[in-house]
């Protein structure tokens, strides 16, 4: 091609402006003009974001446990009567046993059977179903 302003044959050109003109021009006639910046500027290359994938630490609250109404096996109808204390008191004086001695048969501490007779403490079910079978007193009764 040629340059535009000298008409001289040419294989690379500069593209100038030249009287706010533009024109492709040889490499002697580039300085009577603007030569334009063909480089595009270096482009700025947007940092990689590397979203992090959290997924995996996401915690995944466990399903609820289903809800049990007792883990006793014994039935919620049985509860403790009112004078429980005296009843295995009363019985295991006509049994003719010392709390000691009962604690033995119902293998539990001695402790616990003067709290027990004091009604300082509820025997579980369990415990009360042992003083009932072992003792041959009702100390549970069905309630309605
Ligand atoms: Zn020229």
């Amino acid at each position: 091609m040629n340059c535009e302003l000298c008409g001289r044959v040419m294989d690379r050109y500069h593209e100038v402006i030249i009287d706010g003109v533009t024109m492709k021009v040889c490499h002697d006639c580039a300085k009577y003009g603007k030569e334009i910046n063909k480089r595009p500027a270096a482009v700025q290359r947007e940092p990689v974001q590397h979203t992090i994938q959290s997924n995996n630490f996401i915690r995944v609250p466990p399903p609820p446990l289903p809800r049990r109404k007792s883990s006793s096996n014994v039935e919620d109808s049985d509860e403790l009567i009112i004078d429980f204390g005296k009843a295995v008191k009363k019985r295991r004086e006509e049994m003719g046993l010392s709390q000691e001695e009962l604690a033995n048969k119902l293998q539990e501490k001695k402790n616990l059977i003067a709290k027990i007779e004091r009604e300082e403490i509820k025997p579980d079910r369990q415990t009360a179903r042992k003083i009932e079978k072992i003792m041959g007193v009702r100390i549970l009764e069905k309630v309605q």
